[in-house]
């Protein structure tokens, strides 16, 4: 089975997708990756998903990528002895380490190291930005600040602060214990909440000890000061626009979206743009014209995924909401703008590799003869990745005899993996070549494909050939 678009589309699993018949619909109407929300589901349920979702690639014969994403360190306020109150413009209010329950003066933030890094001038913005303060007064236990954006906040409100660096990592106690469980369960991907710094990111990189690559979510305005090193650093990227959308003025977010979006790509990384992208598909069966065209946006941009989360989590048409995602994309891939829009994005790589030079002649090669396919022998993966990097015209079929590089690659633009025994020598290479871009649906006798691998075969970082072949003739 073989999808018609280049774009994947990652779909999160919530209690509106709990079973296996509904989970299979979603791969079917089009989803790729699935994603396990921590915030949302604890050790035990992301077992049950992950069972499932093996279950149905087996049944499906087809690699499924599993994105485990950590929820971070969400700080939140205390509570108030009568479960909320309301702050009024221009008044004062206090954030201290006192738990005592709080009152229109004050509330306790059970943060000690936020509390000591908030200074004069720091914003305080409560419950996603709906009530804003500025500081005007700090000291290592008590924050004085001024309402701003007043409004009613209740208990355990979430808290953020743009203007912070937070002197903690993007890892807490409960993260930690995510992490470990889900690479027990042998997710594919992990997400990591709050990236501030290129730290965070080899902190989790140590602790996975590549048993899962990593996904940095950019979603804090410290991540985007040194977004090239954070890049540099992690596997992958998430440009996570509802919590970047508090953390920095809302009318930055395209802009932002576009800078990642390029970076990523730039430097052979991919990127996902999420949230909110089918918003108005939790309640009803069709989409609006304004998210449609945001979809549409990530797509002409070339993002490798698009990404729903309440959509499918938790919405009333989840498999519907899939289902639109990918005919957009497909209609987007094939206007007659898409591949002028493509191009103009593409960059050279900053240090470029034999890999790369090969990628670029692929992507070349294949445009000038209209080959049906590239294909790919690769054992980690990043040859496919630097083919990608290129976004060729032709589909890019990946061979390789590790099933977590073929699910991994789930999650990556134009790739189509596929788990298979590793060539023996080039005749060998040739011909298999062949025989799965037919068989997957990627040439008839007679097309021709691109064969992309290194020498000696299984050696990773050995790419350095090209052979050209035709279904059916070189290969049968
Ligand atoms: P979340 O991340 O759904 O875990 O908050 C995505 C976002 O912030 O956009
Ligand atoms: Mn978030």
């Amino acid at each position: 089975m073989r999808r018609q678009r280049r774009v994947k589309i990652i779909a999160t699993l919530g209690p509106a997708t709990v079973d296996k018949a509904v989970i299979t619909s979603l791969y079917r109407a089009g989803a790729d990756v699935f994603r396990i929300n921590m915030s949302h589901t604890d050790v035990a349920g992301l077992s049950v998903y992950v069972r499932l979702i093996r279950q149905i690639e087996t049944e499906i014969g087809r690699a499924i990528g599993i994105l485990a994403d950590l929820q971070g360190p969400k700080l939140r306020i205390g509570g108030f002895a009568e479960g909320f109150a309301y702050l009024r413009k221009g008044s004062s209010f206090v954030f201290d380490s006192d738990p005592a329950p709080g009152d229109a003066t004050r509330v306790h933030l059970p943060h000690p190291e936020i509390l000591n890094a908030l200074k004069q001038g720091d914003s305080i913005l409560v419950d996603d930005g709906k009530v804003r303060l500025h500081v005007i007064e700090a000291s290592p236990s008590r924050a004085c600040a001024v309402v701003d954006v007043a409004g009613r906040v209740l208990n355990r409100k979430g808290v953020s602060l743009p203007d912070t660096e937070i002197p903690i990592t993007s890892m807490t106690a409960k993260d930690r214990a995510d992490l470990e469980a889900a690479l027990n369960e042998g997710v594919d991907w992990v997400a990591i909440s709050f990236v501030q710094r290129p730290e965070d990111i080899h902190e989790v990189k140590k602790a996975t000890a590549g048993r899962a690559l990593v996904m940095a979510k950019i979603e804090k305005p410290q991540a985007i000061a040194r977004l090239d090193e954070v890049i540099e650093a992690a596997d992958a990227l998430m440009v996570a626009r509802g919590d970047l959308g508090v953390e920095v003025p809302l009318e930055k977010v395209p802009g932002l979206q576009k800078r990642i979006t390029r970076s990523a790509r730039r430097l052979g990384k991919p990127v996902v743009v999420a949230t909110q992208m089918l918003e108005s598909m939790i309640l009803a069966p069709m989409p609006t014209r304004a998210e449609v065209s945001d979809v549409a946006t990530a797509v002409f941009e070339g993002a490798d995924a698009v990404m729903l989360s309440a959509e499918s989590a938790a919405g009333q048409y989840p498999v519907e909401a899939v289902a639109t995602m990918s005919r957009i994309a497909e209609e987007v891939e094939t206007d007659a703008l898409y591949r002028q829009i493509i191009n103009a994005q593409r960059a050279a790589a900053p240090n470029p590799t034999v890999a790369d030079a090969i990628a670029v002649a692929a992507r070349d090669v294949a445009e000038t003869l209209h080959s049906k396919a590239i294909c790919a022998w690769t054992a980690s993966g990043a040859t496919a990745l630097r083919i990608a990097r290129e976004r060729p015209l032709s589909p890019i079929l990946a061979l390789t005899p590790k099933r977590d590089t073929a699910r991994r690659l789930a999650l990556t633009w134009g790739v189509h993996a596929l788990e298979t025994q590793d060539a023996r020598d080039v005749e060998d290479m040739v011909k298999r070549a062949c025989v799965h871009s037919a068989r997957e649906g990627f040439g008839e006798p007679g097309d021709r494909v691109i064969i992309v691998a290194g020498m000696p075969f299984g050696t990773p970082g050995a790419t350095n050939m090209i052979r050209l072949a035709l279904v059916g003739d070189d290969c049968c």
